[in-house]
């Protein structure tokens, strides 16, 4: 049990976040990006943030830039959490995105990181290139340019479905619930959006008619997935997507050095005890959680 407690671990949870997830802010990035650091205020506090994924960092230079003594404590080696770049054991600067790669164009927060940090970004896959989906065992070609043929397709779908297609069947079942739910999760949580959120894709699909393999084949193993969660994916996996040239790595590191550049401290700790300690002994006082 921990002495100070002045915001919640939910509460803390959704300050960490409201720095990272775009879909949930607004456009207007102003606030996230403060030119002027003399407007940090003498009334800061001293903030410890556990964990160095790209929302403890973020949220670390937020805190700074208001004025607040910050101290992150990440877990790993590393900064970056799952967005994690493996270079180690790759010849010819090769390397593997083992988190986070793709960026679509609205998580306009994440680019503007990405821009203010000078990283170049590119289309995350060539473009023009036939797609391969291993359907029960069978590779099955998607070409880009033309319809799957579906004399090779061993799902088994209704007559209705191998007439629609594989490459439409998705936008047959959810294409009007995208448009009403959107690539963002909105201020407003309309009821529509709500009935969505209480189902799983694999209810919505099926009250949409959707046969087993449809629905086997449009959630990709995420049955049990909010459907209203599972179609913003689908909604923003449709959209442009770009990657960082040279790897994901880049943004956590662009990061903690500009974070090591105003001296906040970013440290390993291997387990939350020594962030309990701090928190017990008064050394910060925001963050701090009961467990
Ligand atoms: C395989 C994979 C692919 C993905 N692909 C994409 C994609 O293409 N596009 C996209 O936008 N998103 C993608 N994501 C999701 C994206 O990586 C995450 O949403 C994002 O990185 C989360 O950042 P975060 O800082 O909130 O959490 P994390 O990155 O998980 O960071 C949390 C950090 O806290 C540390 N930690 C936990 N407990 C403690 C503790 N007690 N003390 C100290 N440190 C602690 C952890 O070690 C970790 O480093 C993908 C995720 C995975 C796993």
């Amino acid at each position: 049990m921990v002495a100070t407690m002045n915001i919640s671990r939910r509460e803390f949870a959704k300050l960490c976040g409201l720095t990272l997830v775009g879909k949930s802010l607004s456009t207007d990035l102003n606030w996230a990006f403060p030119q002027n650091t003399e407007l940090r205020h003498a009334s800061g506090k001293r903030v410890i943030i556990l964990g160095a994924g790209l929302a403890g960092l973020a949220a670390g230079w937020d805190l700074y830039s208001a004025g607040h003594d910050v101290t992150i404590l990440g877990a790993q080696l590393r900064p970056g959490g799952r967005v994690h770049t493996i270079r180690a054991g790759l010849s010819d600067d090769l390397y593997a995105e083992a988190g986070a790669g793709r960026i679509p164009s609205h998580h306009v927060i994440t680019l503007e990181w990405v821009r203010h940090f000078g990283l170049e970004l590119e289309p995350f896959r060539p473009q023009g290139l036939a797609e391969i989906a291993l359907l029960k065992g069978k590779r099955v070609k998607i070409p880009a340019d033309k319809p799957v043929d579906m004399s090779l397709v061993p799902l088994n779908l209704t007559p209705e479905e191998r007439s629609i297609g594989l490459k439409d069947l998705g936008e047959h079942y959810y294409g009007k619930a995208a448009k009403q739910v959107g690539d963002r999760i909105p201020e407003d949580w309309s009821p529509t959006i709500a009935r969505f959120d209480g189902m799983s894709m694999q209810e919505f699909l099926r009250q949409e008619g959707a046969s087993e393999d449809a629905i086997h084949y449009i959630s990709l193993g995420f049955e049990n997935d909010s459907a209203a969660d599972y179609i913003m994916d689908l909604v923003n996996l449709s959209s442009p997507l770009s990657k960082i040239k040279g790897g994901s790595d880049q943004l956590p590191k662009a990061f903690a050095a500009k974070l090591r550049e105003v001296s906040i401290t970013v440290a390993r700790s291997s387990t939350s005890s020594e962030a309990k300690t701090m928190c017990a002994s008064g050394a910060v006082t925001l963050g701090c959680w009961t467990t």
